[in-house]
């Protein structure tokens, strides 16, 4: 697989070959037009090899998110010399490394026994060996295990190598379109209502796009929470099966989130990552509160009702808080 050359046209289009078909010129063909070398993923590959990989280290290693062709070649070496590999899932990992004609010795390393495994992971480390630390997809130790391992391997005084490769997190803000300036990564956020509830209004006021990864038989209710915290205008992106056959990439002000997901059976299934559009760095937070509170009461009862129930609660001026939910409103 990895001998193919690479297809990919280089940045120096302008010497590349006339197309006289709508097929990409082969890197072989452009180096032959251009008298460049050919360079090959085979000659690649060799360099990559010929690069140090110190013995007694534990090398991090991201792994596809769902498209196998999704791994670096340096990973792919890596994965060819080391001793044994560290995985969430023996059996998911197995059957990656077997697509990559791999076979090594694979040892569980879960959130259930990360602490035991390290014990013995650093006793291996110690004895010269390279050990590679991967999760079932994506990086480790990003809302995976593996934080732990490599605290205690650095712990230990021994060395410890990041590989960087897919992470649906930041896949997903790649394709997002959301220009703002920070994002916080908040991960899955906790399955209880009222713990999801404490955990989403802290994060209400940040200006900074918010990152979140959830499950799909819980996504219909977080987008809920979400719009009963978030102002209905905020866009939200919807990330699903990144990587994938069926990959679906939606952008929406949130107030329409509900019934996107509604609207096909299908998106109760896939993996997500669903990212919110910062606060707005001009709202102040009583503004924040009133829509919240608005938000919640246009959906029970008449707007005009809305507004003066949303005074009592809030405190804040009748007018204004109709003023507002007015312009709500018009927004959804
Ligand atoms: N360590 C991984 C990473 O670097 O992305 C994340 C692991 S976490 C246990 C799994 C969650 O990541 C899924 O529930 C989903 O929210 C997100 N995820 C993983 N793969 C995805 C994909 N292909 N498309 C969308 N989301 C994905």
């Amino acid at each position: 697989m990895i001998d193919r050359p690479d297809r990919t046209a280089s940045a120096d289009s302008d010497a590349m070959p006339p197309a006289a078909t709508d097929r990409t010129a082969t890197v072989s063909e452009i180096a032959a037009a251009t008298g460049t070398p050919a360079f090959s993923i085979a000659t690649l590959m060799q360099e990559v090899a010929r690069q140090e990989h110190p013995t007694g280290a534990l090398y991090v290693v991201a792994t596809p998110i769902g498209n196998t062709a999704d791994i670096t070649l340096r990973a792919l070496n890596l994965l060819s010399l080391v001793d044994a590999v560290a995985c969430e899932d023996t059996r998911n990992t197995g059957h990656l490394l077997t697509r990559y004609g791999l076979h090594k010795t694979l040892i569980a390393a879960h959130q259930h026994n990360e602490r035991e495994v390290a014990e013995r992971l650093i006793e291996r480390l110690q004895a010269g060996q390279r050990i590679a630390l991967v999760s079932d997809a994506g990086t480790p130790a990003v809302s995976d295990p593996g934080a732990r391992i490599v605290d205690a391997v650095r712990t230990a005084g021994l060395r410890v190598i990041p590989l960087p490769g897919a992470s649906a997190a930041i896949t997903a803000l790649s394709a997002s379109g959301l220009l703002d300036a920070q994002f916080h990564f908040a991960g899955f956020l906790p399955s209880k209502a009222a713990q999801r509830d404490t955990a989403l209004m802290a994060l209400r006021g940040m200006t900074a796009a918010l990152v979140f990864y959830e499950a799909p038989h819980r996504i219909a209710d977080t987008v809920a929470a979400m719009q009963m915290h978030f102002e209905p205008t905020r866009q939200i992106v919807f990330a699903r099966e990144l990587t994938k056959l069926f990959e679906e990439l939606h952008r929406c002000p949130l107030a329409e989130a509900g019934s996107w997901l509604a609207a096909g059976g299908h998106r109760e299934k896939g993996e997500y990552v669903v990212i919110v559009e910062g606060a707005p760095v001009d709202v102040d937070s009583d503004r924040i509160e009133a829509d919240r509170v608005l938000t919640i009461l246009m959906a029970q009862c008449p707007l005009k009702q809305a507004a003066a129930l949303a005074a009592l609660i809030t405190g804040q001026k009748k007018n204004a808080l109709y003023e507002r939910a007015l312009a709500l409103k018009d927004a959804t």
